[in-house]
């Protein structure tokens, strides 16, 4: 399964993470996966929740937004949007068109649990 070996590369950034930052859970993990990045969205979610079980994953919720596809258009010079990467341009129906968003598989954002704070307090103003 395709998304099993995406969701692998998800929670290895996630654990590489986790060893710099020094933070033992995730309570919040928001990835973007692109319509045109070929990835099916609810076969990722189920890898991830799979994959979870036993790391710093587990038990965070996982969001997955799916920004739609956009594509460049030769022949109209513009920016169009495009459902899948064999759609022509919505505009003219031609194919020389070349995916420019919605094509990526990212970790977005991720929120932690902070259990035990180790970081210093942020510094606000000088000591006096
Ligand atoms: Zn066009």
């Amino acid at each position: 399964m395709h998304e099993l070996s995406l969701a692998g590369g998800i929670l290895r950034v996630i654990e590489d993470a986790a060893a710099r930052e020094h933070f033992q859970r995730v309570a919040q993990l928001r990835v973007e996966a692109g319509a045109l990045s070929g990835v099916d969205v609810h076969a990722l979610r189920f890898a991830l929740e799979a994959c979870a079980n036993g790391t710093v994953l587990q038990g965070a919720e996982i969001l997955i937004d799916e920004p739609p596809g956009a594509a460049w258009c030769l022949a109209c010079g513009t920016t169009v949007q495009i459902q899948t990467r064999a759609d022509p341009c919505p505009l003219c129906g031609g194919h020389q068109i070349q995916p420019t968003g919605g094509t990526e598989l990212r970790v977005v954002d991720l929120i932690v649990h902070d259990d035990e704070p180790t970081q210093p307090q942020a510094a606000v103003g000088q000591p006096t």
